[in-house]
C-alpha cells in the first residue's frame, strides 16, 4: 500500500491523479490533499478519499473547510499555508508525493519532498526549471526517486535504457538526441500578424489536452515547450544541443529518443494525462489508467514539422536561458508567470508576453545559483522588473 500526498489536488493533474488512484484502492491510500482556493472541491475530495490531512492556502479557507468536514463527519486534520504544504510533502506517514501545484508556488513543497527522500512524481515543471541544480542535488543526496509526469518527459523516460543513470548523462548510453514533441498549441495555423488580438479564452482552448489555465497559455506561446527543454536537460543530463523540438500537432507520439545506431524509440498514446500518471504511480509495474486504447487506423497519418522560432520567440528565449545557465531560467520563469497572469487578466496582449520576458532577461543580470535564498531573491527581482515594465 502506497500512502500518497497530492499537492494541487484540485487542479487538472490532481483530479486525474485521484481518478487513477480510485481505480486501485488495494494499492493506494491518500495521506494528504492540498488546494489553494477551491475549498468546496477539496471538501468533496476529502469526503470521498478520507485523507489524514488537508491543506488550504489561507486561514479563512482552512476554517471554511474544517466547518464543511465537521458537518460531513469527516475526521481529516485541516492545516494551511506553505509550511503545512512542506510538512505533508515530507511527512514520515507518506511514501509518494504528486507535485502538481502550478508555478513557483510549488517549489518549496516539491523540494521538501525531494529532500525527504520521497518517491516524487513531478508535474510542477516550474520548480525544476527554477532550481534545477539544487533540486537534482537534493534528489541525489536523499536517495529520492524522481519520476516525470509531464507527458513528454514520461515518454522519454520510457524510451531510455533500463540502466540509464543521470550521472553518465545522455552521452553515456549511445543517445544521439532527445526529440521533444510539441502540439504547437491553438495558434499553430493562425497568421502571425493576427496573434495580437487573441483573447485569453482562445488561448486556453488547447486542441488536444484539457489543462489548467497557466499551462494552456504557455502552450499557446510555446513557452511550455521552452520550460520542457530545460526540464529535460535537468532530468536526463542532456545539453541544449541534444534536445530537439519537433512540432507534431496530433499529440500521439509523446516524445522520442534517437540513438547513435539509427534506432528511434517513441512512446505513443491518446493525449490523456492519466497514462503518465499511472505509469509513474505504479513504476516499474503497470496498472490500468482508464485511458482508451490508441486506435492507429483512425489516426492513419502522423504529421511533423520544425518549429518556427520567429513565430514562437518564447522557445528561443528558453534555449538562451538554458545556455546562459545560473539563475537565467528562474528569471525567465518568473517573468513568464507575471506576463501570463497579466494576459489572463486582459492587461496585455498575447504578443506582449514574449516581449516582457525578453525585457526582464535583458535587464536583470543572471547569477550563479548556489543556495535557495539567492535563487528566491532572483525570482523576486525578476517579478519586480516585470511589474515595473507592465506599469510603463
Ligand atoms: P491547475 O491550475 O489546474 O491546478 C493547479 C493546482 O495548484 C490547484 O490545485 C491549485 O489550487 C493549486 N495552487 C495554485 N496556486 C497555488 C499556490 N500559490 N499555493 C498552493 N497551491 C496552489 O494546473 P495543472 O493541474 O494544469 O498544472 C499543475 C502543474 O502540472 C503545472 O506546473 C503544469 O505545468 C504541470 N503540468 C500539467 C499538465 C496538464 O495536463 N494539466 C501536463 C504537464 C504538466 P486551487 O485550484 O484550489 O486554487
Ligand atoms: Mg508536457
Amino acid at each position: 500500500m502506497q500512502n500518497i500526498t497530492i499537492l494541487g489536488a484540485t487542479g487538472s493533474i490532481g483530479v486525474s491523479t485521484l481518478d487513477v488512484i480510485s481505480r486501485h484502492p488495494d494499492r493506494y491510500r491518500v495521506f494528504a490533499l492540498t488546494a489553494h482556493t477551491r475549498i468546496a472541491e477539496l471538501a468533496a475530495q476529502c469526503e470521498r478519499f478520507r485523507p489524514e490531512v488537508a491543506v488550504t492556502g489561507s486561514a479563512a479557507g482552512a476554517s471554511e473547510l474544517a466547518a464543511m468536514l465537521r458537518r460531513a463527519g469527516v475526521p481529516t486534520e485541516v492545516l494551511w499555508g506553505e509550511a503545512a504544504l512542506c510538512q505533508v510533502a515530507s511527512d514520515s506517514r507518506c511514501d509518494t508525493v504528486m507535485a502538481a501545484i502550478v508555478g513557483a508556488a510549488g517549489l518549496a513543497p516539491s523540494l521538501a519532498a525531494a529532500q525527504a527522500g520521497k518517491k516524487v512524481l513531478l508535474a510542477n515543471k516550474e520548480a525544476l526549471v527554477m532550481s534545477g541544480q539544487l533540486f537534482m542535488t537534493a534528489v541525489a543526496d536523499s536517495g529520492a526517486t524522481l519520476l516525470p509526469i509531464d507527458s513528454e518527459h514520461n515518454a522519454i523516460f520510457q524510451c531510455l535504457p533500463h540502466d540509464f543513470t543521470r550521472g553518465t548523462g545522455a552521452d553515456g548510453h549511445g543517445i544521439a538526441k532527445i526529440l521533444l514533441t510539441a502540439s504547437g498549441g491553438p495558434f499553430l495555423a493562425r497568421a502571425a500578424d493576427t496573434l495580437d488580438s487573441v483573447t485569453p479564452e482562445e488561448a486556453v482552448a488547447h486542441p488536444n489536452w484539457v489543462m489548467g489555465r497557466k499551462i494552456s497559455v504557455d502552450s499557446a506561446t510555446m513557452m511550455n515547450k521552452g520550460l520542457e527543454v530545460i526540464e529535460a536537460a535537468w532530468l536526463f543530463g542532456a545539453s541544449a544541443a541534444q534536445i530537439e523540438v519537433l512540432i507534431h500537432p496530433q499529440s500521439v507520439i509523446h516524445s522520442m529518443v534517437s540513438y547513435v545506431d539509427g534506432s528511434v524509440l517513441a512512446q505513443l498514446g491518446n493525449p490523456d494525462m492519466r497514462t503518465p500518471i499511472a505509469h509513474a504511480l505504479a513504476y516499474p509495474e503497470r496498472i490500468a489508467s482508464g485511458v482508451a486504447p490508441l486506435d492507429l487506423t483512425a489516426i492513419a497519418h502522423l504529421r511533423f514539422e520544425r518549429p518556427d522560432l520567429q513565430r514562437f520567440p518564447c522557445l528561443k528565449l528558453a534555449y538562451d536561458a538554458l545556455q546562459a545557465g545560473g539563475s537565467a531560467p528562474a528569471l525567465m520563469n518568473a517573468a513568464n508567470e507575471v506576463a501570463v497572469d497579466a494576459f489572463l487578466n486582459r492587461q496585455i496582449g498575447f504578443r506582449m508576453i514574449d516581449q516582457l520576458i525578453a525585457r526582464v532577461m535583458d535587464t536583470v543580470p543572471h547569477e550563479p545559483v548556489t543556495e535557495m535564498a539567492g535563487l528566491l531573491e532572483q525570482d523576486r527581482r525578476a517579478r519586480e522588473a516585470a511589474r515595473e515594465y507592465l506599469k510603463s
